[in-house]
């Protein structure tokens, strides 16, 4: 595998004595994959770090898995999907309010249930279904 952004730091299977990850001393094994840090101190050997120790690494300064970034961008897919679906139901809200003569409330958190719209709709079919003695008797 080779690094995209073409640094001095390579992912390399083949290592060099110590043959083995600086930070937590996992062997290679001729598959295992290492980062190569070019550079080789006296009676020490190549520093390779482990990809776990890397992941570790990247992880404290702030950087996420591609594991992580699929799983970030599902949950996005899933949160636009419900922002669709919201707003979806707000303009079905406006359509009723519209058709019930009503004024759109311009509070986001208010919900129409709590603006009565069940009860004016009751109301409604109250007036329709008993009709008015009007004013006199
Ligand atoms: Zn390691």
């Amino acid at each position: 595998m080779s690094n995209p952004l073409q640094t001095k730091f390579q992912i390399v299977t083949s290592t060099l004595l110590p043959h083995k990850c600086w930070a937590c001393g996992s062997e290679a094994d001729g598959t295992k994959e290492f980062i190569d840090f070019g550079v080789s101190i006296d009676y020490e050997g190549a520093i390779y770090i482990c990809l776990n120790c890397s992941t570790e690494i990247a992880h404290t300064i702030g950087f996420i898995t591609s594991f992580e970034r699929d799983e970030a961008l599902l949950e996005l897919e899933k949160i636009s999907s419900e922002l669709s679906e919201a707003k979806d139901n707000v303009r079905a809200f406006t359509d009723l309010f519209v058709s019930l003569n009503m004024p759109i409330p311009d509070d986001s958190n208010t919900s129409p249930l709590d603006l009565g719209v069940l009860e004016v709709h009751e109301r409604r079919e109250h007036t329709t279904s008993e009709p008015s003695d009007g004013p006199f008797k």
